[in-house]
């Protein structure tokens, strides 16, 4: 059995398990390959990595809060993820561990027109916002960076690329993509952002990383104004698929993995 996983922690929510197996079995390699969940604190992480691959594991994908020391202890990287400071994707092959990031390209994936040239407005400088500001930069958008803690803003823009922005207009985004946690745990969007239900407009696109059993108030505002939205669910189906793409070289069944990711 060739085993997969997702390394997180909590990682009981996650919705790569389920993407993932239906994907397996959509390609006909459930017998022999199979998904998992593993909860890993931080002071576990580095040891229960380097014991994976004689445990049948071939990959894994990575999230908080062990993105950026998966890069640290990978063999070797990809460019992507060694610009970005971050791997969600693992490998495991002749007793090496290679590290890529497909946040940057699953993003791109998600979103229904190129980027290019256009003027985006991206909310957030953690983990999820270096990956967006990386894809958008290199894509060719013009892209304004706002952050609550607004030097952290600056740092990510010194090292990727793209403009700090204190008081951000909204109105003059093509592409907004909110990639903080606000909304997460039940907050109003509206009250944490700079931005107000009733800001969006017809022509604007605008992405929300953050997902849950139901659409986010900012995308039922966003959409109730007429704008293209992109929830975190298609973006994580994206980048799922990508990361399946490195494991096995076939290509992912997108529609299995996205249904599969909203049941
Ligand atoms: P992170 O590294 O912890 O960064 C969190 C970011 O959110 C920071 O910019 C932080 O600002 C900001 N923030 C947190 N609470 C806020 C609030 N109440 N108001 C305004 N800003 C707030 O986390 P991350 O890894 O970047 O992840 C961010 C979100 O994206 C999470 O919800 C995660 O689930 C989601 N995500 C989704 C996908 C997907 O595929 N759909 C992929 C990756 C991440 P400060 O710097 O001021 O603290």
């Amino acid at each position: 059995m060739k085993r997969l996983a997702v390394l997180g922690h909590p990682v009981a929510h996650s919705r790569s398990p389920a993407m993932h197996n239906a994907a397996l079995g959509e390609l006909g390699l459930a017998g022999e390959w199979s998904y998992e969940a593993i909860d890993l604190a931080p002071a576990d992480f580095k040891r229960r990595l380097r014991a994976m691959p004689a445990e049948g594991f071939v990959g894994a994908n990575i999230t908080v809060p062990h993105k950026g020391v998966s890069l640290a202890l990978a063999d070797t990287a990809s460019e992507t993820a060694r610009e970005i400071g971050a791997a969600n994707t693992l490998s495991f092959a002749a007793g090496e561990i290679s590290a890529d990031n497909t946040d940057a390209a699953g993003l791109l994936a998600a979103l229904p027109v190129s980027p290019r040239g256009r003027r985006a407005l991206v909310l957030g400088a953690g983990g999820a916002a270096r990956a967006v500001v990386w894809a958008l930069v290199r894509e060719g958008a013009e892209v304004g960076v706002w952050n609550r803690t607004g030097r952290r803003a600056s740092r990510l823009c010194e090292e990727l690329g793209g403009r700090p922005t204190a008081a951000p207009d909204p109105n003059a985004a093509e592409l907004i993509v909110n990639s903080t946690s606000a909304g997460l745990r039940g907050e109003d969007p509206f009250g944490e952002l700079p931005l107000s239900a009733d800001g969006f407009a017809p022509g604007q696109t605008v992405v929300d990383l953050v997902y849950g059993d139901r659409p986010s108030r900012l995308l039922e505002a966003a959409q109730a104004a007429g704008s293209t939205t992109v929830d975190g669910i298609e973006v994580l189906v994206r980048q799922g698929a990508l990361s399946l793409e490195i494991w096995t070289g076939l290509p992912a069944p997108i529609d299995a993995m996205r249904t599969a990711a909203r049941e």
